[in-house]
């Protein structure tokens, strides 16, 4: 059914929102109402492969194919969260994967450019905005570690992938006093650094948590999968 829409907070997994929202985030330290509310209304159930479709509200990681994975909703609500949006943002994300952070992130700004390298997962993230009616959260196909200039500067930046430093492209196409989430370390194991271009150019660096993201791969990222 090609015409298929998509209800945001449908009944039938209302409940295993709420108990998401409040067990998982809410318990855990997340104050930000906005992103409670977002993840209170994205059916995660649609961004999961069928089979999966039962575990879309479980703690922690899932597949979504290609060898990828969407992250645990914890790490979703504690990205959106550091990025401190309040409405009419544009905002970049890196590795679109199966499009659930940039539908999160489309409730919370104005608009989401979400840069992925693998076309299938693209094509997908794309069909699940449109069925849900997020029409200015938008695909871009492409390596993210160079960013996306033609919609350049943003005035946030989250990267779901993890690098061994900071794309030097992504600090560029930040605005001056935007913030950028980034997990930032090995192959393995990363820490979430959240990055603030201050006013005078200068960056400001918080390391935060510590996490395990899929390898971001490209030109200023990792060289080989
Ligand atoms: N935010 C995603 C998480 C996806 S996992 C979600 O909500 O589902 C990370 C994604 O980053 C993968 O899909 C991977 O293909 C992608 N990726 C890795 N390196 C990339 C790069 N250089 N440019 C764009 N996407 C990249």
């Amino acid at each position: 059914m090609e015409d298929e829409t998509w209800e945001m907070d449908p009944p039938a997994s209302r409940g295993a929102r709420w108990r998401m929202a409040a067990g998982q985030l809410e318990a855990r330290g997340i104050l930000d109402r906005r992103v409670l509310e977002a993840m209170s209304r994205i059916p995660r159930e649609r961004f999961v492969p069928p089979e999966w479709a039962e575990a879309a509200y479980d703690d922690g990681p899932l597949p979504i194919g290609c060898d990828q994975t969407l992250s645990q909703p914890y790490m979703v609500a504690v990205m959106s969260e550091l990025l401190e949006l309040r409405g009419p943002e544009r905002v970049l994300e890196i590795g679109a994967g199966s499009g659930y952070g940039a539908a999160v992130l489309g409730l919370l700004a104005a608009r989401v450019v979400a840069v992925e390298r693998i076309p299938q997962l693209l094509d997908e993230a794309r069909e699940r905005w449109r069925r849900l009616g997020l029409d200015h959260v938008v695909g871009a196909a492409g390596d993210g570690t160079l960013g996306w200039p033609p919609e350049a500067p943003y005035d946030a930046i989250c990267v779901t992938a993890g690098a061994p430093a900071i794309p030097r492209p992504l600090i560029d196409q930040l605005r001056p006093g935007g913030v950028m989430v980034i997990p930032v370390g090995s192959r393995y194991i990363q820490g979430l650094w959240r990055v603030r271009r201050g006013r005078n150019g200068l960056l400001e660096v918080e390391k935060g948590l510590g996490c395990r993201f899929v390898p971001l791969l490209g030109r200023d990222g990792w060289k080989n999968p």
